[in-house]
């Protein structure tokens, strides 16, 4: 197996992001399908992390404290309490803490947090140390993962698929998976009616350092508009806007700003924290916001894309889908909904060799 990437290998937006695993506190109305993918990703991760670091020697920093998805005023609380009453319908495993109890479990949030939800199984991973991991699990079964190497354009063989390199290079390959990010509408040869559907929704986050042995705290907490995602070894993630400008990647002023009010409201302490660094990346988003993953509709290629804003929580799920797309598997939940055949033109994908 082959794994080029036309940048720093796994720099795209999965170096920008958060890491959340939120398959509870994510789930909305009409997106049943996109629940059950996002339960089965979040029930495989504590297994996948072992098996990184076994394969790797890279601990992928889980972490399983849990989210508090917190209301800071009466209106922001009546929403919160509709929200809770439809994840409860739904059979997700959450809880309700009204604000004494909240400020037990973590005292450094805001005395104006008025309750909230307690998820406690949408736990967090760090995508930085995910990243290597998995490039060293890969190199390490035997695959090979470059860097900085482009694809230009595939074309058909009289068997599988060329890979032209923007160096000039070549590879033939029987199978191609397409996992370009916000990118994989743009490679050139790829049959037009089975081109995904994927723009980029620009993503500023920021983060801070706590003291790692005293953080402001522990859990991930979500507010209106922001969510804090605080590492073991002290950096508080800040996230995230979601904003349509197409291949822009610039922070920007009112970018930092709503982040930090949002945050500061929430949690006050954040004040006196040194700000270590300005994140942006470049969510693939898909014309129905679910992901494509799987068979893209001609034979040999394959499509893992379109993850938006959970491509982390869906790492795991869209690994065992692709490797069933690929050896014939029966995966176990029914993807259809994902399939990368729902954008097709009803015309046969037509491909010459
Ligand atoms: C600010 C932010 C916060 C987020 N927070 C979370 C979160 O908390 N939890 C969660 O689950 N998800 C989160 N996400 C979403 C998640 O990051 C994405 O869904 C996921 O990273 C997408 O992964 P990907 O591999 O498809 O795309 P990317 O990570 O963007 O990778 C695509 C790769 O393709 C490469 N590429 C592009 N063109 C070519 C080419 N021609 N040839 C070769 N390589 C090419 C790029 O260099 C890039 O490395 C967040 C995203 C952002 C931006």
């Amino acid at each position: 197996m082959s794994v080029v990437d036309s940048g720093a290998v796994g720099h795209g937006a999965t170096w920008a992001a958060g890491g959340m695993l939120a398959a509870a506190l994510e789930a909305e109305p009409g997106e049943e399908a996109m629940v059950g993918l996002a339960r089965w990703s979040q029930a495989l991760w504590p297994l996948w992390a072992e098996q990184l670091a076994a394969a790797s020697g890279i601990d992928v920093a889980y972490r399983g404290e849990g989210t508090l998805q917190v209301a800071s005023n009466r209106d922001e609380l009546a929403a919160l309490h509709h929200r809770y009453r439809y994840l409860k319908r739904q059979g997700l495993p959450v809880e309700w803490r009204d604000s004494g109890p909240l400020r037990d479990l973590e005292p450094g949030l805001s005395p104006d947090m008025l309750g909230a939800i307690v998820s406690a199984g949408d736990h967090q991973v760090d995508p930085r140390a995910v990243v290597p991991a998995l490039a060293a699990a890969v190199a390490a079964a035997g695959g090979r993962i470059e860097g900085n190497r482009a694809v230009a354009a595939i074309e058909p063989a009289d068997r599988g698929w060329i890979v032209r390199l923007a160096d000039g290079e070549h590879r033939a390959a029987d199978h191609v998976v397409l996992a370009a990010g916000a990118w994989s509408a743009g490679i050139a040869g790829w049959p037009t009616q089975a081109r995904p559907p994927v723009r980029p929704a620009k993503g500023q986050a920021l983060v801070l350092q706590m003291d790692p042995v005293r953080p402001l705290v522990r859990h991930v907490v979500w507010g209106a508009g922001i969510y804090l995602v605080p590492r073991l070894d002290g950096r508080l993630y800040v996230g995230a806007t979601v904003e349509d400008r197409g291949y822009d990647r610039q922070p920007t002023a009112g970018g930092v700003l709503s982040l930090l009010e949002a945050a500061w409201r929430i949690l006050p302490g954040i004040e006196e924290l040194p700000l270590v660094e300005l994140v942006t990346g470049l969510r693939p988003r898909s014309r129905d916001d679910l992901p494509m993953v799987g068979p893209a509709g001609a034979p040999g290629l394959h499509l893992a894309t379109g993850h938006h804003r959970n491509g982390i929580l869906l790492a795991p799920a869209t690994a065992e889908l692709v490797a069933a797309g690929i050896l014939g598997g029966m995966p176990a939940i029914d993807a259809s909904a994902f399939a990368p055949a729902r954008f097709h033109s009803p015309t046969e994908v037509a491909v010459t060799a």
